[in-house]
């Protein structure tokens, strides 16, 4: 009884259009997106965004147990996500450029200081007239299994909460499986901003296989990405 049907020409061609196919699916679908990304930025250039990266100087924010510091973290992607942006045609504003906090220099107090500097990247924003504000920070808890990105908004913004919403849906698309929802939450800068904002934590620092992507330039990148994403998203709805 004759089974194979196919020479062994047609078999290889088969192997090498199904390995094509794995490849282009395996991007995620990023291949579609130039073309609803074209249509978004009609939508995002011209704006004016602020991107907050957490921490700085003094307070490295959370740290991982290899020494990964989330000040250095919020930075690099904060970098990333303005590089994207401004070759949108979106105006960028960082509320810090380098490793230091924007409290006044003579004050000891941390408490104080920490304040200070939050109020500090609220004004940047303020000043600014911004569009939007997006607030980049990592987690961290006591148990090392957690990991995924999670995206913040303070309750009852409305478009706050829209943003957020919109933002988790392109991390978890882009950065793999991950069941966290967008949740509201009170902090500081989302509070006290009057323009739509959200907190986006990355992934946790707790977790050793996430903190050590966060590490990397290329997750760093992808991170800024998926961010991007969302805010195309969020500018084409
Ligand atoms: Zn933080």
């Amino acid at each position: 009884m004759r089974i194979w049907f196919f020479s062994g020409r047609q078999v290889l061609w088969w192997i090498f259009t199904c390995l094509a196919v794995g490849i282009f699916l395996g991007t995620g679908g990023d291949y579609f997106l130039p073309v609803s990304g074209n249509l978004s930025r009609e939508g995002i250039s011209g704006r004016t965004i602020i991107i907050d990266p957490g921490h700085g100087g003094i307070d490295p924010g959370a740290v991982s147990a290899s020494g990964v510091l989330e000040k250095d973290v919020t930075l690099a992607i904060s970098k990333e996500l303005e590089h994207l942006l401004q070759r949108a045609a979106v105006y960028v504003v960082l509320t810090r450029q380098g490793d230091y906090d924007l409290a006044d220099s003579s004050e000891t107090n941390l408490l104080q200081r920490k304040r200070q500097d939050l109020d500090k990247r609220v004004q940047i924003a303020e000043d600014a007239q911004a569009d939007l504000y997006i607030s980049i920070h990592a987690n961290y808890f006591p148990s090392p299994r957690w990991s995924g990105a999670q995206t913040f908004y303070y309750e009852g913004s409305g478009e706050g909460e829209h943003l957020a919403r919109t933002l988790q849906t392109e991390l978890v698309r882009h950065l793999g499986p991950n069941n966290r929802l967008a949740r509201p939450g009170d902090f500081r800068v989302l509070r006290n901003t009057t323009m739509p904002a959200a907190m986006v934590e990355v992934g946790f620092l707790s977790n050793p296989r996430e903190a050590a992507l966060l590490a990397e330039a290329e997750y760093q990148r992808q991170v800024a990405q998926a961010i991007f994403q969302g805010l195309l998203r969020y500018y084409r709805n």
